[in-house]
């Protein structure tokens, strides 16, 4: 057997520590186990250790040949850095009955000196990297002067709150300004995810980011896309990043906003990241002209998709009609697929996703880690036993049946639809060499 990296845990100060003899454990679904060496990769640069209260990790005791509850310390989580997927999710049990943030929990070790994550990189993350952004307040000072010279535009102070109080990065673009610029635009939505990470009844966990409370017009919509534009490297236009009501509520502005972008500059790249749950109302933004649309969903079953989205007013047949349009229009199609190991990776959701993407003809699959409190997601979703192939294997499968899909993490701009990044790279590890 390989060297089984240590459990990790974290005292109630959250000093984390590697333990001399307990080995990690990792989770899916609620299935705790030793994670295989080729699943591991070293800690990304970025990525950010905290403690989970009120838990205890679950640890492999190798001479006792058994996983065991250790008692004395707190389970240890990471923040990844976007742009790499979680394979597995921390082993543990909870204390006290109570919902976690909206974080997407990752099981890490330790192992020669180096702490070890159970993941994958699936996209390039030169443009996202956070060491290329300020978070600082030399930043916020930038956004000020920013605002003075475009006082007028409703836009610009949102994106200002998204980019200095919520640190989103995609808004930091706008005021550097460079590659993808967000453009929150809807305060409406009509699903109720489970894990919204923009609106929570009291009663659940605490939203990070408040919703918009205001619907821009089409000229401020149209002015922040031409601004950005014209100053630029490499611009995006991007509507529905995650983290306000959804964008197909403000289709009507957001086609009269496209239209008069596409009107002054052609080229643009405009993406709709959406639900698309309204067929007709993504039709319009598709002859408005965009050319990218990203179809958000956990899942491509009926079942598993409305207990988690709770949609109101629509079913999974809208977005699916809304696919149809996209193909189409000719535009690319991209699915905003929400992970969870032991979720996704399901032989039943794995096998409806493979004949999803082959009958629709997806063009990319943006791999996305679910934010939510494992327990909590399971507590809406009922599932019988069935295997469980891991996060890798159901790349893999993808790729085996519609070799030219890709993977990724982030929009692109229309040159780049079709670029392989080269990643992930799903190939068995070379014998005697291992990437931890
Ligand atoms: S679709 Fe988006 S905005 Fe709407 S409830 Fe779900 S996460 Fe929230
Ligand atoms: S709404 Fe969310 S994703 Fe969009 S700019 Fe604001 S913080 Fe970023």
């Amino acid at each position: 057997m390989y060297k089984i990296p240590n459990l990790v845990y974290a005292n109630d100060k959250g000093e984390i520590f590697d333990h001399p003899t307990l080995k990690m454990a990792v989770r899916s679904a609620n299935y705790d186990f030793v994670p295989y060496e080729a699943e591991l990769i070293r800690l990304p640069d970025s990525s950010r250790l905290y403690f989970m209260p009120d838990t205890r990790p679950v640890a492999y005791d190798q001479e006792a040949a058994n996983l065991t509850e250790f008692k004395g310390g707190n389970a240890v989580s990471v923040f990844l850095p976007p742009g790499f997927l979680r394979l597995f999710l921390p082993a543990y049990r909870k204390t006290k009955d109570y919902i976690m943030p909206l974080y997407a929990y990752t099981a890490v070790g330790y192992l020669d000196g180096h702490f070890v994550v159970p993941a994958i990189q699936v996209d390039d993350i030169s443009k996202w990297n956070p060491a290329n952004y300020d978070f600082s307040e030399n930043f916020d000072k930038k956004v000020e002067d920013f605002l003075k010279n475009n006082p007028e535009n409703r836009l610009y102070r949102q994106l200002a709150v998204c980019a200095v109080k919520y640190h989103c990065t995609a808004a930091k673009n706008v005021f550097y300004p460079r590659w993808e610029c967000p453009m929150p635009t809807s305060p409406a939505c009509n699903a109720s995810c489970v894990g919204c990470i923009s609106l929570q009844p009291a009663e659940c966990c605490p939203s990070p980011q408040a919703r918009l409370s205001f619907a821009p017009t089409p000229e401020e919509i149209a002015d922040v896309a031409l601004r950005h534009a014209e100053k630029a490297r490499d611009p995006i236009i991007s509507f529905g990043q995650g983290c306000e009501g959804d964008p197909v509520m403000a289709a009507d502005n957001i086609a009269g906003a496209v239209k008069i972008i596409k009107k002054s500059m052609p080229s643009l790249t405009v993406n709709f990241n959406s639900n698309c749950s309204v067929p007709d109302k993504v039709k319009k933004v598709l002859d408005a002209g965009v050319d990218s649309v990203r179809v958000s969903l956990n899942s491509v079953v009926e079942e598993t998709y409305n207990a988690y989205y709770r949609p109101r007013g629509y079913e999974l047949a809208d977005v699916v009609k809304s696919i149809e349009h996209v193909k189409e229009a000719g535009a690319f199609l991209q699915l905003n697929l929400l992970m969870f190991p032991g979720v996704s990776d399901r032989a039943g959701e794995a096998a409806a996703l493979l004949d999803f993407i082959d009958e629709h003809k997806v063009d990319l699959i943006q791999t996305r880690n679910l934010n939510i409190d494992a327990e909590l997601l399971f507590s809406h979703l009922r599932f019988g036993p069935e295997e469980i192939h891991g996060v890798k294997n159901l790349l893999r499968l993808i790729k085996k049946r519609r070799p030219e899909i890709q993977f990724g993490y982030f929009n692109r701009m229309k040159d780049d639809f079709y670029k392989n990044t080269g990643f992930p790279d799903l190939r068995p590890p070379k014998k005697g060499r291992s990437a931890i």
